[in-house]
């Protein structure tokens, strides 16, 4: 395992809320094997994906003193066969590869903030930072997507639903994902006047093979809540903040899933 800088220029620096440029470390470790990458946690180290959200000031993530590059370990590529993808590939390239049955994920990483910024997110940082805003986390959560993670407690990598991350409590990596099976889906999502602002409500559904429609709500709640579409739950459970009432987002997210029923009740052309 190799202490090397490799983040490019514009990466050396970052934007503080104040406009000043703080300077970044750069110490960077790169481990080869899930058993390296265990025990760069316990040197301290956090992974850096794309660094779109560590670089950025508007996202609450800080850039770590020592940060933990996945490059060495295979993680860049797309296996369409078996739905699985590399914690590494960025969103514009996952979009450019075959979503059959997986309308919600391509909508999904379509709403996803501009073309520019979605060649340097990552599917793993998506999943790393955990945030309930994320567009896609809901999408892959309809279709009973996973995430293959390594943490800090055990070097033996795992598989967890994606919704299962919010429960870990140790630093973890993502390795992979696996997108689930795929199935009649679609995805809605609602913000403010401009489409590539922060969402209000997200929304995913996938009709189940029994006719009844499994939703997972994004952006709205604390964390992306997976129920069935006839189980909204009360206002109280929903954000309340200076961008929308809790009421108003409930009465929201009641009007995405509508739409979501109506829009998959249509049986989809074989
Ligand atoms: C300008 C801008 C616009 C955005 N617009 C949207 C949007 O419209 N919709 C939306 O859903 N999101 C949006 N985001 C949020 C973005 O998807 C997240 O910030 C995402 O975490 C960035 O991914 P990254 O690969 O750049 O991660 P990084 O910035 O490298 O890391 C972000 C966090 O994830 C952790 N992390 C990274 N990779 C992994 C991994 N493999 N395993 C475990 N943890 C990991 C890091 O430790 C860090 O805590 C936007 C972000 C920016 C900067």
């Amino acid at each position: 395992m190799t202490a090397v800088c490799r983040c490019a220029p514009h990466v050396r620096t970052r934007f503080g809320s104040g406009g000043d440029l703080i300077p970044h470390e750069h110490r960077v470790v790169r481990p080869k094997t899930p058993g390296e990458l265990h025990s760069a946690f316990a040197m301290g180290a956090r992974v850096i994906g794309g660094g779109a959200g560590i670089m950025s000031a508007a996202m609450p993530a800080e850039p770590p003193a020592l940060g933990m590059d996945l490059g060495a370990l295979g993680l860049h590529t797309v296996a369409s066969d078996s739905g699985r993808v590399g914690a590494l590939v960025r969103l514009a390239e996952l979009q450019r590869t075959r979503l059959d049955g997986h309308n919600a994920v391509a909508a999904a990483l379509a709403a996803t903030a501009t073309p520019a910024v979605r060649r340097v997110i990552t599917v793993g940082g998506v999943l790393g930072a955990r945030m309930h805003r994320s567009d896609l986390v809901p999408a892959l959560a309809v279709h009973g997507a996973r995430a293959h993670v390594v943490t800090a407690a055990s070097p033996e990598p795992r598989w967890l639903p994606v919704l299962g991350l919010w429960d870990l409590t140790d630093p973890f990596a993502v390795l992979h994902v696996d997108l689930g099976a795929p199935g009649h889906s679609a995805f809605r999502r609602l913000a403010g006047h401009q489409t590539v602002a922060p969402a209000l409500v997200t929304a995913a559904g996938l009709r189940r093979a029994d006719g009844s429609l499994v939703v997972c709500l994004g952006a709205a709640t604390p964390r992306p809540v997976l129920l069935d579409a006839d189980q909204l739950p009360p206002a109280g459970s929903f954000l309340e903040d200076h961008r929308a009432s809790a009421q108003y987002r409930r009465e929201m997210a009641a009007v995405l899933v509508a739409e979501l029923a109506e829009e998959l009740s249509v049986v989809e052309a074989a």
